[in-house]
Formats: structure tokens, C-alpha cells, sequence
């Protein structure tokens, strides 16, 4: 039994709708989430209409089905994007709708599934939904991510935990990284947190770093120049609307863009990434001029090689983005295997798609601007782990002075 659990649902509805997506009236939400989120899916309805939302629209999907489809429908469909499915998003987007969605399928749900029809539903579903995606990560509406603990997830967490008992715990861990108590005040120690991200991220900015050099005992030694224009967020953001909204809860991160073609060296994964429900262990990438020209891996090294493969830019960096090792996430000593959670435990880095807002005015921009000025393109965006206990970063400047970033895992400042 998780204590008081009632009173945190409700203080966890509140946070994701109030603070994470932040819904102004007039405003119709879209809430995304399995059919076994319907207890917090309801509540986070409920304060959508206390926010004065016009309408909202709930959208259920179910892990099971997913699973079995992927083992079972005819081939050619994951080669297929349903047309109404593109109306949905189309006119989402237009109505500039809020999305609050959760992460907390099974971990492993894809297991045993062909790769290549993985592949495939990625590449049908891309070009389709990208004028929603790029609107989203252009911050052209306020969206959010929450957690909802599941009991396959929980399972795979506490291995030594079963059903409920499992759920139970990693409910209490999922409040505990959110912040809620059940005392209703999660809303206040979030605007809190916010606020010191923001700090680092603007001394993050003062000192304009021309690049970073990662180094630890694993075997990293990995140089990222950054663009010159470079923007670190972290925290809360801001529509173009001009609404504050915090695209994931929880969230560490302070994170921006390396230059596409600025990446050279090694990095070595510091914790398992979780892919279209598999697990990719123990890998390396080797970078020259930003580009991906090696990987391995001690166990999902297939998976890993045609996710980035999907398209060109695939094979380039996306995102850096800094978080202490002594963070609420990985003091739990949890591994979620998660990247919503896993994420915001460890430095990490991303191949695939930069965002946008990580350079100056970049939300204006066409492709080709973009482009021009450093930022990746890439139908996908894959974070993966990076931080250790050890790990050092130095940044250097424009005018050549070495500064210490981050010295044995966390922040020099
Ligand atoms: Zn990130
Ligand atoms: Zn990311």
C-alpha cells in the first residue's frame, strides 16, 4: 500500500496539468495514455476543466494490443500510416492543443519483435506526424511528459519484487523524484527547483563555450564543439505563445545543441538504454566530424545499428545536456529503465534531432537555416547515458580559457 495515495494522485494530476503543461482557458488538451492510467488520466481531465480548458480529449492506448499487433498483424501494415490518424494530429496542431502524455509501458514490450517492422512503423509514421513534432519542439504549443507506473515496469525495476508490492514501490519512488508529499504543495517545490536549473543555465550562457571535452574511466574522450549561437535550457521553457510550460516531469537536465560536424572522440554508455522495448547494453560510439563511424555493443548492438541508420542525421548528436551524478534521480540508486527518469540521473547525450530553441532564434528558422547554423535534422531523437561518478568536463571559451564544467561527476559551479 502506498500511503496517503490518493491525496499524491490528485497532487500529481495538479502538477502535470497546472505546472508541466500549464492549460489556459480556452484551451482544448489531448491526454495520451494506456487504458490503465484511467485513475490519473481522469483526475489530470478534471484539472484541465478546473484550468478552464474549453474541452479535452483523451486519446487510450493499450500495451498489450501494441504487442501483440506487432507480432501478429500482415506485414505490410507497419509500411502504412492511417490517414485519420494524420487528420488527428493535423488538427491538433492546428487548435494548438497542450499534449500531456505518459511514458510507463513495459520496458521489454517489444521483445522478440522483428527489428525490421520496428523499422518500418517508424519510417511510415515519420514523415506523416513531423509538421506535429516539429511544432512541438519548436514549442508552438505547450506540451508535457509524465511517468505512470505499470507492473511489468515496476517488475522489471525491483526483480525482486512481484505484482502489486513491485507497483507499490515504484509509485513511491515516482512521487519521491516528483516531489510530492501528498501535503498538495509539489505545485510550490517545483517552481523552486525550476528556478535553480535556471541559474546554471545562465552561467551555462555567460560563458558561451566554443566546445567541451568529456573525459572519464570508462574510455570516454569525446571533443563537441558548440554552435556559435548556443542556447542552454533547462526547466521550465516557454511557448510562442509566450506560456511557460515544463516539457518533462521530472526534469534535471540543462541541455543544448552541439555542432553537427563538431563531434570527435569516443563516449561509452554509462547505464542500459531502453529502444522500442528493448534493452542496449555496454555500447560505445565512435565520432569523426560529428559522425557516427562506429558502434558497439555487449548486447543489442543490432537494434542499436538500425536506429541509427533510420535516416542521415541519425548519425550525428542532437542534444548534450548536463545533470549532477548527486541529482534526486540517481540518489534513489533506482535504475528505471526509463529515459524520462534514467534521463534526468546522468548526463547524457542524444542522436537525432536538435532542438530548435537551442540556438538563438532558431524556433524561426526553415530546415535549411537550421541546418546552416549547426543544428541536426532527424525524423528520430534517442537519448542515451553518458555520466559517471568520475566524469569530468572542461569547456572552453572563444578567447582559448579552460574552465572546469564538471569535475567528479557534478557541477564545477
Ligand atoms: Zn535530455
Ligand atoms: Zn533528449
Amino acid at each position: 500500500m502506498v500511503s496517503n495515495f490518493d491525496a499524491k494522485l490528485s497532487e500529481y494530476a495538479r502538477l502535470l496539468v497546472e505546472v508541466g503543461l500549464n492549460v489556459q482557458p480556452g484551451q482544448t488538451p489531448s491526454i495520451e495514455g494506456n487504458v490503465e492510467y484511467v485513475p490519473l488520466m481522469r483526475r489530470c481531465v478534471s484539472a484541465c476543466f478546473d484550468c478552464g480548458a474549453r474541452n479535452v480529449v483523451p486519446y487510450f492506448g493499450d500495451d498489450f494490443t501494441t504487442r501483440e499487433t506487432f507480432l501478429r498483424a500482415d506485414e505490410a501494415v507497419f509500411g502504412e500510416y492511417p490517414s485519420y490518424m494524420k487528420a488527428r494530429v493535423d488538427w491538433f496542431l492546428e487548435q494548438k492543443s497542450p499534449r500531456l502524455s505518459f511514458s510507463g509501458s513495459n520496458p521489454e514490450l517489444l521483445k522478440d519483435v522483428d527489428p525490421a517492422r520496428i523499422q518500418a512503423r517508424r519510417r511510415a509514421s515519420g514523415p506523416p506526424t513531423k509538421p506535429y513534432f516539429d511544432a512541438m519542439q519548436a514549442g508552438k504549443f505547450q506540451w508535457c511528459v509524465g511517468a505512470h507506473p505499470t507492473v511489468s515496469w515496476a517488475e522489471k525495476v525491483f526483480p525482486d519484487k512481484k505484482g502489486e508490492e513491485a507497483l507499490d514501490a515504484l509509485w513511491e519512488a515516482v512521487f519521491s523524484v516528483c516531489r510530492i508529499t501528498g501535503d498538495g504543495k509539489a505545485v510550490e517545490r517545483w517552481r523552486e527547483a525550476v528556478s535553480a536549473i535556471s541559474r546554471r543555465s545562465r552561467v551555462l550562457n555567460d560563458y558561451n563555450f566554443a566546445s567541451l571535452h568529456y573525459t572519464n574511466a570508462l574510455g570516454t574522450d569525446l571533443t563537441i564543439l558548440l554552435p556559435e549561437n548556443h542556447v542552454w535550457a533547462g526547466g521550465s521553457e516557454k511557448s510562442v505563445a509566450g506560456v511557460e510550460f515544463i516539457a518533462n516531469i521530472p526534469t534535471e537536465e540543462i541541455f543544448t545543441a552541439p555542432l553537427r560536424n563538431g563531434v570527435d572522440g569516443r563516449v561509452h554508455s554509462s547505464m542500459p538504454l531502453a529502444m522500442d522495448g528493448n534493452l542496449i547494453k555496454d555500447f560505445y560510439f565512435d565520432f569523426k566530424d560529428g559522425r557516427i563511424v562506429d558502434v558497439h555493443a555487449k548486447q543489442g548492438e543490432e537494434l542499436l545499428r538500425r536506429a541509427i541508420e533510420l535516416d542521415e542525421g541519425a548519425r550525428y548528436l542532437g542534444e548534450v545536456a548536463l545533470v549532477p551524478y548527486d541529482s534526486p534521480i540517481r540518489n534513489t540508486g533506482i535504475l528505471f529503465y526509463n529515459t524520462l527518469f534514467d534521463e534526468n540521473a546522468s548526463c547524457h547525450l542524444a542522436f537525432g534531432q536538435a532542438y530548435a530553441a537551442c540556438v538563438r532564434g532558431g524556433e524561426d528558422m526553415d530546415e535549411e537555416a537550421q541546418k546552416a547554423a549547426g543544428l541536426n535534422r532527424s525524423m528520430t531523437h534517442v537519448d542515451f547515458m553518458v555520466g559517471t561518478r568520475d566524469l569530468s568536463i572542461v569547456g572552453t571559451t572563444h578567447d582559448g580559457r579552460e574552465i572546469p564544467v564538471f569535475v567528479d561527476g557534478n557541477f564545477a559551479f
